[in-house]
């Protein structure tokens, strides 16, 4: 449809808060402003933590706050054939391999110096078994998980929001030990899928970025470009989280607050309104200007939620 088409990709793992819900918002509002579509994706590959009254009250918090999106949503937990021809493309090129280590052993092999790979990234232990270390391993019966060789390669690409961005990619899980799809082979194959031109998320993936810009190549896919918007904060400067207090839109209309007054605060919080001033979504796509979107995250203040009746 457009340029800059757009998407939200929620997990139903829980309810989303309100440094979700503003991220969402600033999705939209990417998207929209460039007269872009915007999709919406559950993330549900995880199936033993999704669940389908999360996913409702997700939908119903962004309808609530004026966000509205395009077509049906994209449900992964329907697409693991899908993912499962990605990942034999991958196999079929010679970049995947099994691996045994648990996380006790990567957390010690990660924490040896390991050239330019990031911090706790996966050192390539089981790229380099033997075959017959390997035929013994799977003999043992302990299920693999799949990893990508990514050959240390290093991805450098611009971000709107962060600029220049460069990242050494780690052999990272395409396949779990549990059968399940990973995140990061599941989000490349469907932002393709999608026809996504324009990835806005929280700036806590920006790490995930070099990975998934490899593997769209390895994969010959058309690649989007990025924007990493700063986060919301706990009053103690952690990321946001429920033990914070009052975080999701239930949480404040259990203290008499509506989705216009969480709307009004995510306008506020980034400068897109005054503290307190009623805005609809529609009034903030006509202010919106990602050039001038904040870079620091927010941090929120202590709120406690209303004592359970
Ligand atoms: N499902 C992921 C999450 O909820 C988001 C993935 C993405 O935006 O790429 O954190």
């Amino acid at each position: 449809m457009g340029a800059a088409d757009g998407r939200f990709a929620p997990s139903p793992t829980g309810a989303l808060h309100l440094g979700n819900l503003r991220t969402a918002l600033l999705a939209w509002l990417f998207a929209r402003s460039q007269g872009s579509a915007f999709l919406l994706r559950i993330e549900d590959i995880d199936r033993g933590r999704s669940r389908p009254e999360h996913e409702r009250r997700q939908l119903e918090d962004l309808r609530a706050l004026g966000i509205d999106w395009d077509g049906e949503p994209l449900r992964q937990s329907t697409r693991t054939e899908v993912y499962r021809e990605a990942l034999e493309r991958l196999r079929a090129d010679g970049r995947v391999y099994e691996c045994w280590c648990t996380r006790a052993e990567i957390r010690e092999a990660a924490s040896a110096p390991h050239g330019p790979l990031p911090e706790g990234a996966y050192p390539g232990t089981c790229r380099r078994l033997s075959e017959a270390e390997r035929a013994q391993r799977r003999r043992s019966g302990r299920p693999a998980a799949l990893r990508l060789d990514a050959r240390g390669e290093v991805v450098t690409f611009v971000d709107r929001v962060h600029g220049e961005v460069s990242g050494a990619v780690d052999d990272f899980v395409l396949w779990r030990a549990d059968g399940a799809p990973a995140y990061q082979l599941a989000v490349v194959v469907d932002d393709a899928a999608q026809g996504v031109r324009e990835v806005v998320r929280g700036d806590d993936l920006l790490d995930s970025t070099p990975r998934q810009l490899l593997l769209a190549r390895l994969l010959g896919l058309e690649a989007p470009r990025h924007a990493h918007v700063p986060l919301v904060l706990g009053p103690d400067g952690s990321r946001l989280a429920k033990r914070h207090g009052a975080v999701t839109l239930a949480d404040l209309e259990a203290l008499g607050e509506t989705p216009a007054d969480a709307l009004s605060w995510m306008a506020a919080s980034l400068g897109l309104a005054e503290p307190g001033e009623r805005v609809t979504a529609a009034q903030l796509l006509e202010r919106f200007d990602p050039e001038r979107l904040p870079r620091e995250p927010t941090v929120l203040s202590p709120r406690p939620r209303a004592a359970a009746r």
